[in-house]
C-alpha cells in the first residue's frame, strides 16, 4: 500500500533530515489528568511550541529549502494570512529567500504586521482570498515566482511527516493517533510516516463541525466546496481544493476515521488545555483533546493527541476560559 503513496517514507525521512536544524524537535508529554480519565495513557504532542507557533513551519521549511538555488533567488509566494503564511515567511527568510505573501484588504492591520515582521513582502490586493490567489497565479505567471501551497504539495506534506517521525520516536506505543484535520497536509504526512512503520496505528482526522471540507470531501468521494462558518478553530477553515491532486486520496486512504467537534467541544478542549496543562492553544489544535473529553474516540491503547498551533487572538482565548461556547468576534482572514 504506502509504496503507491505519493509521498513515501523514504521523503519523509529526507524530509526531516533536511528541516532538522530549522524546525524545533517539539516535546511530548504525558497528560495525566486525560490518562486518568479515558483509563489509558494519554500523550501530548506540544506542537504549538514550534517556531512560529505551528507545525506548518515543517512543510514551509522543507519546499523552501527543495528549491534549485535560481528558483530560491526567485522567490516563493502565497496567499495565507493565517499559520501557513508566518511559516512561509520565516522559512524563506531563515533560507536566504524572500517571500510574497499575497492578502484582501479587508486582512485586519495585526496580521499584516505579523507577516511583515517575520520577513515577508506582503502584497495587498482585492477583497477576498480568491483575489489574492489570482495574485499568487499572476505573480508565478508574470514574474516566475514559486508558489508554496498550505497543504497539496509533495514537499509540504513529507515536512508534516517529520511530525509523525517523531512521535514514533517518542512514543513508539502509540496505538492512536489525533490529527486536526484541514486540508489534510498534517494527516497526509503524519499517516504515511506512522503506517509504513506500523500499519496497526490508528490516525483519526478531527475537525469542526462547521465547515468540515475533507469530511464532505470523504462522503462525497470527490473534493466538494462546503459553507464557510465562524469556528474557534478557524485554522481549519477552507476548502480542499476542486484539483485537489494529493491530500484528498492520501487522507481516503489512509485515515480510519474523521470526528467531528462542535464550538463547545471545541471551547471545552482549550479550557482543559489551558486550565489542567496550562498550555494556551487555538481552537484548531484543541480537537484532540475536546474529542477525548466528550467520549467520541474509541480507545484501543496508548493515545497521542497532535496539539497543532497556538496562533489564537489572546481576547478570544480569554473568552473561552472565561466560560465563551461559541465564538463571537468576526476574525477575518
Ligand atoms: C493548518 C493547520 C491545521 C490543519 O492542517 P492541514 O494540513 O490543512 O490539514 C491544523 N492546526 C493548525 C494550528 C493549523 O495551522
Amino acid at each position: 500500500m504506502t509504496t503507491s503513496l505519493p509521498v513515501s517514507l523514504r521523503d519523509i525521512i529526507l524530509a526531516s533530515e533536511r528541516i532538522s536544524r530549522r524546525v524545533r524537535k517539539t516535546p511530548i508529554i504525558r497528560s495525566d489528568a486525560l490518562s486518568e480519565r479515558v483509563g489509558t495513557a494519554v500523550y501530548l504532542k506540544l506542537e504549538h511550541q514550534q517556531i512560529t507557533g505551528s507545525f506548518k513551519l515543517r512543510g514551509a521549511t522543507n519546499a523552501v529549502l527543495s528549491l534549485k538555488a535560481e528558483e530560491k533567488a526567485r522567490g516563493v509566494v502565497a496567499a495565507s494570512t493565517g499559520n501557513h503564511g508566518r511559516a512561509l515567511a520565516y522559512a524563506a527568510k531563515a533560507a536566504g529567500s524572500t517571500a510574497t505573501i499575497c492578502m484582501s484588504r479587508l486582512v485586519p492591520e495585526n496580521k499584516v504586521a505579523e507577516i511583515r515582521r517575520l520577513g515577508a513582502n506582503v502584497r495587498i490586493i482585492g477583497r477576498s482570498q480568491d483575489d489574492a490567489q489570482l495574485e499568487v497565479d499572476r505573480l508565478v505567471q508574470d514574474d516566475g515566482l514559486v508558489a508554496v501551497p498550505p497543504f497539496d504539495d509533495a514537499r509540504v506534506i513529507a515536512g508534516q511527516g517529520s511530525l509523525g517521525l517523531e512521535v514514533f520516536k517518542d512514543c513508539p506505543e502509540a496505538a492512536t493517533v489525533l490529527v486536526p484535520l484541514s486540508g489534510g497536509g498534517l494527516a497526509s504526512g503524519v499517516a504515511a510516516a506512522l503506517k509504513a512503520i506500523n500499519p496497526d496505528v490508528r490516525i483519526i482526522g478531527l475537525t469542526m463541525q462547521r465547515g468540515a471540507a475533507m469530511k464532505a470531501s470523504l462522503e462525497a468521494g470527490r473534493p466538494v466546496e462546503v459553507q464557510e462558518e465562524e469556528s474557534f478553530a478557524d485554522s481549519l477553515g477552507g476548502g480542499i481544493g476542486f484539483h485537489n491532486q494529493l491530500t484528498f486520496s492520501m487522507c481516503r486512504d489512509l485515515l480510519d476515521d474523521v470526528v467531528l467537534l462542535s464550538e463547545p467541544e471545541i471551547a471545552a478542549g482549550m479550557r482543559h488545555a489551558y486550565c489542567v496543562e496550562r498550555e494556551v492553544i487555538e481552537g484548531a489544535a484543541a480537537v484532540g483533546v475536546a474529542a477525548l473529553l466528550a467520549g467520541k474516540i474509541e480507545i484501543t491503547g496508548p493515545v497521542v493527541a497532535i496539539l497543532s498551533g497556538r496562533n489564537v487572538d489572546m481576547e478570544q482565548h480569554r473568552s473561552v476560559i472565561n466560560g465563551a461556547t461559541a465564538p463571537t468576534r468576526k476574525d477575518v482572514a
